[in-house]
């Protein structure tokens, strides 16, 4: 239950005055569903003013509040702009333009003949001085004394004016909360109390107002992921010891890296404990990690236990099913597919006997999406969790599934838990991610995989593009075409990539399938299995193609606008091929005007396969002090600290935490207390619920 002195924090968005449907919708668009996250809402920048008695004082490209009068309205002939010309103190002509075809507003705001104070940019069009779309017009300077002026993130249907007032309302509502970070370091830092740090954040440019919001953020997430991290520890699990009878039986077609077998052993240290194993394992795409998640699964079954393996998308969860059941083929091991959309393919038998094999034990693995831990399905012995691809699943809802999922099934034993990611997180943000969680590497790829051919061509060349793949195609090869979209709302981007498809489509035929994240889950995995199965050559897809999926007869692909992607995405997107023993091709399809960084990332693709070394080359090229709105989500867990912010202060934030769970490990102190109220804040409250269940 959270505090209650936190409620007014958490009062709905949706109940503040004036909050209307409309804007209802962009508020969640932004996240702002609470009160609270209005007032963390922090301004992208400020805007500074400049008080000037004549345009004469001010320079153009500045921003400045003058007194103007209205001398004449000019509208222009078709969609162009409406112009007021106005005069200042010293006969200076200054247009105010307004682009858009209603004037109605400006006429009202600005009637001739009458002086106005106005707030905005000083520009040069041609010979004329303007101001395009002044910031504020006024009757009285009063309202423009605030000369340094927050300039906040927005979406669609949102205005600078509106999301200030709101911020406003939230800031309204906050309380003096006691004190959680530790005293001798806010002094060393000068960084002002929570609440007064929040109203200065909104205010100016304020360095430690900022950064202290930004290590509060940090040690919400730290001291969530140690409090799983202990609890955990305080369960106590199966303690699993396999004799290797059935590994010994495994068909596997290629022998174990070096890796894979470090690897294998140190999982096979963590089951034999009693205390459950958390551990993650990193492997970078193509490493062979499901086989490393199978030895571990068979370990579970020689000991007389289950095992399960989840999948974030059905897709997956029945490519998983099917080389499991491949591999094992030999060892009488019982392998069942449990999905939400109740299709038993593979398996082959009815949902109903498969929750019933489980029941009995009669089935020792079964692989699924989270279906598999709904509370319908029962386990006889569940002792080991792998979980793939988490971080498609919030840091949350995955240490959930640990902790819960599981443990609701299965009595008072927790599983033990294997997480698998391909994600290449670099060390700072591992620490984010995961805590003190037991990490292994897989950092050494199976032998005999070439280089992925990677190259870069400016879009004029499309049409040869084309020509090579439809070479590549009518040599029996698939190929991937990927479309950029950034967001799933982004309707320009999903138009232009159906476009694709139809050009496509039009060229190659019946072969071609589109797959987006605005269609049908049906829609997408029926596309997605014609394609694994080989009977579409080439998928055209925004960036939702399906992690982990494994086509290696799919040696060639197309990233159009590569430049707008980040590395570690289009290090991802390029994983999809290179995966058999054929030469693959990757084509990086650039635009005619790039960024220097977006020049740097793509040479970056060519020259290196690296997923770690890319991963911190992205951290580096997204720069130091750089604010993360704009990042992509699921880049970070974080949305007040910025990349800078978390590889300086997650190292104190960490230790910080460690030192008061050492103290205070219930946070029953006054300072525990008033962490549990930071928890909240940060909505990290599945760390505190985690100290009741004890
Ligand atoms: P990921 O780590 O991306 O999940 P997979 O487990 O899907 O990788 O493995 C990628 C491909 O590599 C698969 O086709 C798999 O059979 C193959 N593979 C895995 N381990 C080895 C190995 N030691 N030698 C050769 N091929 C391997
Ligand atoms: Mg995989």
């Amino acid at each position: 239950m959270r505090p209650e002195r936190l409620n007014p924090l958490f009062a709905e968005t949706a109940s503040l005055k004036g909050v209307g449907p409309q804007i209802a919708r962009p508020l969640e668009k932004l996240g702002l569903t609470r009160v609270k996250d209005l007032a963390y809402h922090l301004p992208d920048r400020f805007v500074q003013r400049r008080a000037v008695a004549n345009l004469d004082e001010a320079n153009v490209g500045e921003n400045i509040v003058v007194a103007l009068t209205p001398a004449e309205y000019r509208s222009s002939a078709g969609r162009g702009p409406f112009r007021v010309l106005s005069t200042d103190a010293a006969g200076n002509m200054v247009a105010l333009t307004y682009f858009g075809r209603n004037s109605g507003w400006a006429r009202k705001q600005l009637p001739l003949g009458e002086p106005r104070w106005i707030a905005g940019r000083l520009d040069q069009y041609g010979q004329t001085l303007q101001i395009v779309h002044p910031d504020h017009v006024s009757e009285e300077s009063a309202g423009l004394g605030q000369l340094c002026e927050p300039v906040y993130p927005l979406s669609e249907g949102l205005t600078q004016g509106r999301v200030a007032a709101l911020v406003q309302q939230g800031l309204a509502a906050l309380v003096d909360l006691p004190e959680w970070i530790e005293p001798g370091l806010l002094d060393r830092q000068k960084w002002p109390a929570w609440r007064e740090a929040l109203l200065l954040a909104h205010r100016d440019e304020h360095r430690e107002a900022r950064e202290r919001l930004a290590y509060d953020e940090l040690l919400a997430n730290s001291l969530a992921l140690m409090l799983v991290r202990n609890a955990n520890r305080a369960k106590s699990g199966t303690p699993l010891r396999g004799d290797g009878r059935l590994r010994d039986k495994l068909s596997l077609p290629f022998g174990l890296t070096g890796a894979q077998k470090r690897t294998i052993a140190e999982i096979e240290g963590d089951l034999a404990q009693s205390a459950p194993m958390l551990r993650l394992l990193q492997g970078d795409v193509g490493s062979g990690k499901t086989v490393v998640a199978l030895e571990a699964m068979l370990i579970a079954v020689e000991a007389g236990a289950q095992a399960a393996l989840l999948a974030p998308t059905e897709i997956l969860a029945r490519q998983h099913h099917a080389t499991l059941s491949r591999m094992a083929a030999g060892t009488g091991v019982e392998i069942a597919l449990l999905t939400g959309r109740g299709s038993m393919r593979g398996g082959g038998r009815a949902r109903e006997s498969i929750l019933m094999g489980l029941m009995d034990g009669s089935i020792d693995i079964v692989v699924g999406t989270h279906a598999i831990f709904q509370e319908s399905v029962a386990y006889k012995n569940l002792a080991l969790a792998v979980i793939d691809e988490q971080h498609r699943f919030g840091v949350g809802q995955r240490l959930m599934l640990t902790q819960k999922g599981p443990m609701s099934v299965n009595g008072r034993r927790t599983p033990h838990c294997l997480a698998m990611t391909a994600t290449p997180i670099p060390r700072t943000l591992t620490l984010a991610e995961y805590g003190e969680m037991d990490v292994s590497r897989l950092d050494e790829m199976p032998p005999g995989r070439q280089a992925i051919d990677t190259r870069v061509v400016a879009v004029e060349r499309t049409g040869d593009v084309v020509g090579a793949l439809s070479r590549h195609l009518a040599g029996g090869g698939q190929a991937y075409w990927v479309c950029p979209m950034v967001r799933e709302s982004e309707n320009d981007d999903l138009a232009a990539a159906e476009a694709r498809f139809a050009e496509l489509k039009a060229r190659f035929g019946e072969d071609v399938v589109l797959v987006h994240g605005q269609l049908k889950a049906e829609a997408k995995d029926a596309a997605m299995e014609r394609f694994v199965r080989g009977e579409a050559k080439l998928l055209v897809a925004t960036t939702v193609i399906e992690v982990g999926v494994d086509v290696p007869n799919a040696t060639l692909m197309v990233i159009e606008q590569a430049e707008r992607f980040g590395l570690a995405q289009l290090h991802q997107l390029r994983g999809r091929v290179g995966r058999g023993s054929e030469k693959s091709v990757c084509l990086l399809l650039r635009g005619t005007e790039l960024s220097e960084t977006a020049r740097e990332r793509l040479a970056l693709m060519r020259e290196t396969q690296d997923g770690f070394r890319l991963a911190e080359e992205d951290l580096r090229l997204r720069g130091g002090g750089e604010l993360l709105g704009t990042r992509q989500s699921g880049d970070t867990p974080f949305r007040i600290a910025s990349l800078e912010q978390i590889q300086r202060l997650l190292p104190l934030a960490h230790d910080d935490a460690r030192l008061l769970i050492e103290r205070d490990g219930g946070l029953t102190g006054e300072r525990g207390e008033a962490a549990r109220l930071l928890l909240y804040l940060f909505e990290r409250d599945w760390g505190v619920q985690l100290l009741r269940g004890g």
